[in-house]
């Protein structure tokens, strides 16, 4: 087994895992002489609705565009407050800024990467309009909760779900909860396109405005006035954006779709065989996965425990780079970037359980074309730290 771990020279973070099908898909489409949204985006979208059984879909060209659309979908204002976790991307605090609305950040719940559901109604303000839950790693948390108090003030719930398709919680899929849920297709992500996202909704008439405002606020279907059936005559009804989703990328899309269930197999292999063979020595704090949920396993994040190792989280980084395996950290609090402290006035101290949580995280490598020996090297160079470092 070493020798095999040995045998392979890096580790990176993360490898994107396209097979000839993909590759197939996308010739045809350049084939077709169709290049654009199309007939291969519209197939995408009602697949990808059928996946998670919402009602529509709207297929954009990222997870930010999608949560942009869902936020001037609810008709976000100026001053307008939406509450989100500080655990997350740029993506899903400067969609907010884009209104000159506020970003209201919200502390992790104790010992965990998700917001703390129990510490959102006091920051419910009349000014209050929407929460943006974001399903860290692969999973949402405090879902039922959350539905409660949005429902209780009359908020809006935007999911986003960037890092969690395909999922379930108590039984639901992610993307029939919340009022709307933005998926993304970024190249590292489970389910890729390169680019690309996804919005689902229940509710027609948001899911109409999303449509329009995706393509320019031009009038439904305006994609398809170069086709046959298609006028040129248009009318352009509301300041809209440039955010399709291409055929070419639709195509791989649609490929990806029918191997989700494989492909999230292979990260649960992965990620049980990193919680069995990590939690078999002392150093590290492997994640906790509630019973209640379909994780997705686009991360698997562990702690340093720094009860048991002499060095932290960016030592430890240091040292399985030079062991030739690559690492990320998600993420770097909002409320800890200069933006959000001279904008904001957010400080460093205000949301401990993040910063905790961001201390000693590392993202393990976890993709659906990752080799036993490829894994092995990783455990191994994690085994050899702790013993090399330990208190
Ligand atoms: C990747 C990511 C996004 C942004 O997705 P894009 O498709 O790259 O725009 C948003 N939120 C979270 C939590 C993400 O990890």
């Amino acid at each position: 087994m070493s020798a095999t771990a040995t045998a392979v020279s890096f580790v990176p973070f993360h490898r994107a895992m396209i097979g000839q099908e993909e590759i197939k898909a996308v010739t045809e489409v350049l084939e077709s002489g169709w290049l654009t949204t199309g007939p291969r985006a519209k197939q995408f979208e009602s697949a990808f609705a059928s996946c998670v059984g919402a009602s529509n879909a709207i297929a954009v060209g990222s997870c930010t565009a999608a949560l942009h659309l869902a936020l001037a979908a609810i008709d976000l204002r100026e001053r307008d407050e939406v509450i989100l976790p500080t655990m997350t991307f740029a993506s899903s605090g400067e969609v907010i800024l884009y209104f000159g609305a506020k970003p209201v950040l919200i502390d992790c719940a104790p010992g965990s990467f998700h917001i703390d559901p129990a510490q959102i109604e006091r920051h419910i303000t009349p000014r209050t309009r929407a929460i943006l839950p974001v399903h860290f790693s692969g999973y949402a948390s405090g879902l039922d909760s959350i539905v409660e108090i949005a429902r209780k003030h009359n908020l809006k719930i935007i999911e986003d779900a960037a890092h969690s398709f395909p999922s379930s919680y108590r039984g639901t899929p992610i993307g029939s909860i919340g009022d709307i849920t933005c998926f993304s297709f970024y190249a590292t992500k489970t389910v890729t396109t390169g680019e690309g996202g996804m919005i689902t909704t229940q509710d027609r008439e948001l899911a109409d405005r999303m449509r329009i405002l995706s393509l320019h606020g031009i009038s439904r279907d305006a994609w398809k006035r170069y086709t046959a059936e298609g006028t040129w005559r248009y009318d352009i009804q509301d300041i809209g954006f440039k955010y399709n989703l291409t055929d070419l990328q639709a195509a791989i899309g649609l490929v990806q779709l029918e191997k989700r269930e494989h492909t999230r197999q292979l990260r649960a292999a992965l990620a049980d065989r990193y919680t069995r063979e990590l939690n078999s020595f002392e150093g590290f704090i492997t994640p906790a996965v509630p019973s209640h949920v379909e994780h997705a396993w686009h991360l698997y994040v562990i702690q340093v425990d720094e009860n048991i190792l002499a060095i932290g989280r960016d030592r430890v980084i240091e040292e399985l780079k030079q062991r030739g395996v690559g690492t990320s950290v998600h993420f770097i609090p909002l409320h800890m970037h200069s933006l959000y402290q001279q904008r904001l006035g957010y400080r460093n101290g205000m949301f401990p359980n993040a910063e905790a949580r961001f201390a000693g995280a590392i993202s393990l490598p976890l993709f659906p074309g990752m080799s036993e020996a490829e894994q092995s090297r990783v455990i191994f160079a994690l085994q050899d730290i702790a013993r090399q470092f330990r208190r």
